[in-house]
Formats: C-alpha cells, structure tokens, sequence
C-alpha cells in the first residue's frame, strides 16, 4: 500500500490544486476506497466558487462527494465489506437518534455526517456512512453510472414528495442533471413533463430523455412562456425549481394554477427571499414544499434504479478528464459554460 497520493485540494475562493498528499489512515469502523471513478457535482461549483460550504467543507480540504470505487483497506470491526469489492457511497449519513431522525426525517438530522475527498486517489469513509450509506456494486457494474447515487437519491425524494399521479402536467424549471433525473423518474410515474431552461443544450437532452416539450426561456419571460405551454394556459398543478434562483422561484409559483403545488427543489444562496402575492397564495390554497438533500431508503431507491439500468448516467455526463483538469472543470460550471457531468478519473495522467 503506498502512502501518498495525488489529490485536489480546496484552499480557498477558486482556488484548487492538486497535490500530493498522505493517504488518509483508518480509525476503527472505517474504509478505504480507492476511488474509480468521480462526477463533478453543481454543489462543488458552489464550493469552487465560494471557497467553503458552510455545511460540508472548511479549507484547506479534499473534495468532491460523488464516487465509487473499490475498497482499499477496512479499518478494525468493518466485517461487511473486505479489500477488492465494488462499492458505492452516499456523501452523508444521518444519526438516527435525534429528534428529527426518529420522526423519520433524515435529511433534516441535527447530525448529518458529511464525508468529501471524491477527487483524490483514495477517499477515507467514516463509520457511520459505512454502516448506513455504503453499498456493494454488482461485479463489473461501471463506476461512473454507480457514482450518480447521491444526486439520483435526492432526486428520487423530491419527486415522491410531490406525490405525482398519471398523466399529470408538470413543469420543471432547470435542465441540469438533477432537473433531468427529475424529469425521468417523474415520467416513469405517467406525468406529461414541460421542462425549461435557458440553453438549448440541455433541453435537447430533456426531449430526448422524454419530455413532452420543452421551454427556452430567460428569466424574464419564463413566467409568461410556461404559462402558454400548461394546460388551457391556466398554470400546471406541479411546478418543480431545480435551479436554486429567487427568478425561477418566483416563475415557479407563477406558473402554479390554483390548488396547485411548487416544490422548491433548488438550494438557494443564505439571504435570498422570494415575495410571494398572498392573496392569491391562500384564495387558490397553493402548496409551497421542499425537499432537501436524502435519506438512507433514498439512497437505497436509486442505488436500485441505477443497477437495473432504469436511470443512466451517461445520460448526464460530458465528458471525462483526470485530476489535473479537475480546476479548469470547475471553472467552467461554475461559470456555466459547462451544464451537466464531467468523470473525474483520478488515476488517470491526463
Ligand atoms: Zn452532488
Ligand atoms: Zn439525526
């Protein structure tokens, strides 16, 4: 086993690099996985581009939390998983014994357990994720489709929270990954889904993955253009935000017709407030929901739908580089140039 490893490191505001660094050592309950393959994430634009997460990552710090990869080293008393399996994780797990856990509301746990380091040679897994949230691969199953499970899974939450029946209309404003899984496993449940964006690309790939039509809109329009394309023009019954903007917000729940429902799927930045006319909020008895992040059935759910090749995330990745890319990559997202997935190999000499 060697002892260094090469790494991408967070110091700050736009500011990664790659370096060598120790290969992280075991405490009881952990493992070590060699990471396969990793994806770029819209989170860690964020991060790139703030230079923290103030839920997730202080710098200096390895990142990136989509991956798999095969297991490298079990620390003492790991007795399910050994050296040489296929494994995927999810980036968090929950404790299980505070208030909001035992009402079943994972995602909101007092102690959600982040892990990040996906951009590395090797990633160090806690205890608990690997009790909760590590699943074994089937022999020979791609790394890069299994690594999708962690957006996949908060995908497959915000859908089920929206309780879509068959032959809904629904509109989902965002073509990016996560607005595409949501446009896929909400067609899998029998809606007729109007997804927008503001580039053509994505939306090309929304048709393609089944979208009954598709809105090419700037933020100032969206509103009016939505409307046009919901049913007898009165709003559509489920609006979906996956972009995390007030804008979209705000065309969200104008798009919404009365009794209707916006799911406010997006993370928006700290401070970002969204006038609401409530009025008509209350005459129409409109739902503003959200949904935040996974849960361990979550991960499990699309661990499921990721192995029986129902959701496939080459559908969303474009393209594939090595770690020392990963900076330039990071810049392009963040600044939009780049929509969807990006593989990170970091055992790649590219
Ligand atoms: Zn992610
Ligand atoms: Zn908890």
């Amino acid at each position: 086993m060697p002892k260094k490893m090469a790494a991408a490191v967070l110091y700050g505001k736009e500011d990664v690099r790659v370096e060598e660094v120790d290969i992280p050592s075991l405490a009881a309950g952990e493992v070590l996985i060699r990471v396969e393959a990793a994806l770029t994430c819209g989170t860690d634009a964020k991060v790139y581009r703030r230079g923290y997460h103030a839920r997730m990552i202080t710098p200096p710090t390895v990142f990136g939390h989509e991956a798999a990869g095969t297991v490298a080293a079990v620390g003492e008393g790991v007795s399910e998983f050994a050296p040489g399996m296929a494994v995927v994780a999810a980036n968090s797990a929950p404790c299980e014994t505070c208030e909001f856990c035992r009402a079943g509301r994972f995602s909101l746990c007092e102690d959600l357990l982040f892990w990040n380091g996906a951009y590395a040679e090797y990633a160090r897994i806690p205890a608990r994720i690997v009790q909760k949230n590590l699943l074994r691969l089937p022999e020979g199953f791609p790394f890069r489709k299994a690594a999708i499970v962690e957006p996949l899974a908060c995908a497959v939450r915000g859908v089920a929270a929206c309780r879509i029946a068959v032959g809904q209309d629904i509109a989902i404003i965002g073509a990016g990954s996560l607005g595409l899984m949501l446009l896929q496993l909400a067609t899998r449940q029998g809606a007729r889904v109007v997804v927008a964006d503001r580039k053509q690309g994505p939306l090309d790939v929304a048709m393609r993955l089944g979208a009954a039509a598709v809105v090419l809109a700037d933020e100032g329009d969206l509103p009016e253009l939505l409307l046009d394309r919901s049913p007898g023009g009165r709003g559509f019954p489920l609006v979906i935000e996956a972009v995390g903007r007030v804008e979209t917000s705000a065309a969200a729940v104008a798009a919404v017709r009365k009794g209707g429902t916006v799911n406010l799927f997006g993370g928006c930045a700290a401070g970002s407030n969204l006038t609401v006319d409530l009025q008509r909020f209350h005459y129409q008895e409109l739902s503003l929901i959200a949904t935040f992040h996974h849960t361990p059935a979550s991960v499990r759910e699309a661990y499921r739908l990721i192995v029986e090749g129902v959701i496939d995330a080459d559908n969303y990745i474009v393209g594939e580089v090595g770690l020392s890319q990963l900076p330039g990559v990071l810049a392009d997202i963040a600044a939009g140039r780049r929509i969807h997935k990006t593989i990170v190999l970091p055992r790649s000499a590219k």
